[in-house]
């Protein structure tokens, strides 16, 4: 079997089970070292990535303490960048060129460039989901067969977050299994079971849309106003102000009744009327959010408005009412996309050119 210098096996990893595992022994007898990208490492947990990076790392850890040691798996965080496939890519590229040539050239001089060390892509890259392993033409693709069929982590997820839940030992590594044993014990697994029970039951309640919303980015001398989320989905995490557009009404009146409820925003003297904060609109910047998996309650295509109110030095009165805990400013410079519900930091980012 041929050797090459370096492989790269993307994936969530929510949890990572023994097909994932015989790709990276695979990789491993095929190359000197394993670079594994642990995607969506920037989100908040839900329960479709229920598990963050470092839980993630600690799964791997259990499964291959040996190789880590060595430095023949290395394992790297990797950020969702749900509206830009080109930034995800660049994010990959820098992430496997850092990794490479401090790797390669770890053992003394001279110095290799990129050029010297072979890259392959490895995957099981059968289904919908791998279509990224077609996004690096540059690199080799290294296809490994399933040799456990075609379960997936979404059937594991859907045994495990029960009232009763089911570990998938059969497919799972013992390190594994346990990890997810003592995860099912803790606060953080109530609050997924929580959420999944009620995203189960959403559809029967409100049907399966699509549904339209409308959000408010609204921006005031390098703050944004932000509601954190009194209930479930998300809550206690951070979103913009917005909700569903009623019947007979405009989505960009939505959003401006959505403002007003959730915030209550006020100049001091009162609550600031529709047509002002209409004014403040930029509508060059007005955008539609339609990526398909951005609401795990189903398919929820968003409208966007960029609210630029006038710079002070006092920053407009808010508060919190309807259905948000409470309203608040935040710096942008302090905000992470992990304290954001759904895509809402990507929206912010793409509407405010962070
Ligand atoms: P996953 O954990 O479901 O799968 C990882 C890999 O394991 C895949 O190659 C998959 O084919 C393979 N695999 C799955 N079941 C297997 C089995 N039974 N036997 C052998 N192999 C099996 O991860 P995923 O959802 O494919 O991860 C993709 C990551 O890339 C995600 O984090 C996603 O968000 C990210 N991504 C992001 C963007 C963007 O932000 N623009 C674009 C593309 C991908």
């Amino acid at each position: 079997m041929q050797r090459h210098d370096f492989s790269v096996f993307i994936g969530r990893f929510q949890p990572l089970h023994i097909g994932h595992e015989h790709v990276v022994r695979e990789a491993l007898s095929r190359t000197e070292h394993v670079i594994v990208l642990i995607g969506s490492a920037n989100v908040a947990r839900d329960p479709r990535n229920p598990f963050t990076y470092d839980e993630r790392a600690a799964m791997f850890r259990k499964s291959f303490a040996y190789e880590i040691a060595n430095n023949r798996l290395i394992l790297e965080p990797l950020d969702d960048h749900l509206y830009s496939d080109t930034a995800w890519c660049a994010e990959v590229q820098a992430r496997v060129k850092r990794i490479v040539l401090e790797t390669g050239n770890s053992g003394g001089f001279p110095a290799h460039g990129l050029s010297d060390f072979s890259v392959h892509l490895a995957g099981y890259g059968k289904d919908a989901s791998s279509y990224y392993l077609k996004l690096f033409p540059g690199w080799d693709s290294v296809q490994i067969d399933s040799q456990y069929g075609t379960f997936s982590s979404t059937d594991i997820r859907n045994q495990y977050f029960q009232r009763i839940p089911q570990v998938a030992r059969p497919v799972l590594s013992p390190g594994v299994a346990e990890w997810l044993d003592g995860f099912a014990m803790g606060e953080e697994f109530r609050t997924l079971l929580a959420e999944r029970e009620y995203l189960d039951a959403y559809p029967g309640q409100w049907g399966k849309g699509p549904f339209v919303t409308a959000d408010a980015v609204v921006i005031q001398s390098g703050n944004i106003l932000l509601v954190e989320r009194g209930r479930l989905p998300g809550k206690g995490l951070l979103a913009l102000p917005g909700g569903f557009v009623d019947p007979g009404e405009r989505i960009r009146d939505a959003a401006i009744r959505e403002l007003r409820e959730e915030t209550g925003i006020s100049d001091g003297k009162g609550q600031i009327p529709p047509a002002m904060l209409a004014s403040f609109i930029d509508d060059s910047r007005t955008r539609v959010f339609d990526a398909p998996m951005r609401s795990l309650r189903g398919r929820i295509i968003t409208h966007a408005y960029l609210f630029r109110l006038p710079e002070r030095a006092k920053l407009f009165q808010v508060k919190g009412g309807d259905d948000a805990a409470h309203a608040q400013w935040h710096r942008i410079g302090d905000l992470n996309a992990s304290q954001f519900f759904e895509d809402h930091w990507s929206i912010i980012n793409l509407m405010a050119d962070l």
